[in-house]
């Protein structure tokens, strides 16, 4: 039983050329699927090339990531259903979106301003995905509270719905676990810092439990700091299966089971 990665973005890669050299390596240390989650425009049809490319390894979403939302917003998420009327390939999810304060401008009212239209694209979305009754994955940062809020008010199903990179603590995971929701987690578990996310983790427990990468970012000990890729997800289901107290194989089995339950894919 191998691992599936989550979460990845691949377009980095194969900007490099390398894309096939991190998929082999991905297999090698037994991660042989891996969902490339899309960002904006520019790698939607990437990564359902990569699908259609690369079949029963690569699966793709697409999504508006609230760090993409410019004016033009709406231009944008209007072509996101013509992905679901696709005869060769579907998307497994629609996402990344959601809020981010983070990354905003320094400056008061721009911040303000992106922060609006952040909103309003992610209703859109969230529209659009009660509509498809698709899985969506939610990328929520420093806006962790009002992004809930608009998932409530969506009419959306919470078990459609996956925080990815959860880095928030226990209470809030029991808050998405509690309306039929879920967290995935990435390498930031390995984190010296990330006490409250490992007891998020623990909190929820392994029944509903994915893991991913986020790569390039965000990679896990021993090679935090460096570019992170796919094949790394072995690391973080290492160090969960440490933490809950089981076998890397069990880890395996279940968080394999469930993201395949998850995303629709066998
Ligand atoms: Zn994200
Ligand atoms: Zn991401």
């Amino acid at each position: 039983m191998a691992l599936i990665d989550t979460h990845a973005h691949l377009d980095s890669y194969a900007r490099k050329g390398e894309l096939g050299a991190v998929l082999d390596r991905a297999k090698d240390a037994g991660v042989n699927k891996v969902i490339a989650i899309g960002t904006d425009l520019d790698d939607w049809d990437f990564n359902r090339e990569q699908a259609i490319a690369y079949p029963g390894q690569v699966y793709y979403t697409v999504g508006l990531h609230p760090c993409c939302v410019k004016e033009d917003w709406a231009q944008s998420v209007q072509r996101l259903e013509s992905y679901w009327l696709d005869a060769r390939i579907k998307p497994v999810a629609l996402g990344e979106c959601g809020l981010d304060r983070f990354h905003l401008p320094k400056d008061e009212l721009e911040a303000l301003k992106i922060f609006a239209w952040q909103i309003d694209a992610f209703k859109v979305q969230l529209e659009l995905a009660r509509k498809l009754k698709c899985k969506l994955v939610i990328h929520a940062r420093g806006a962790f509270q009002e992004t809930v809020q608009l998932i409530d008010a969506s009419g959306v199903d919470w078990a459609n719905i996956v925080f990815h990179c959860f880095s928030e603590g226990a209470d809030e995971v029991r808050a998405l676990n509690a309306r039929g929701g879920r967290a995935s987690f990435t390498g930031i578990i390995t984190y010296k810092n990330a006490d409250n996310v490992r007891a998020a983790l623990l909190a929820q427990g392994i029944e509903i439990l994915m893991v991913e990468t986020d790569a390039p970012y965000l990679a896990p000990a021993p090679n935090r700091g460096k570019t992170n890729e796919p094949a790394w997800v072995s690391y973080t289901a290492l160090s969960a299966a440490t933490l809950l107290g089981v076998s890397t194989q069990h880890l395996t089995e279940v968080t394999t089971r469930n993201a395949k339950l998850f995303f629709g894919i066998s």
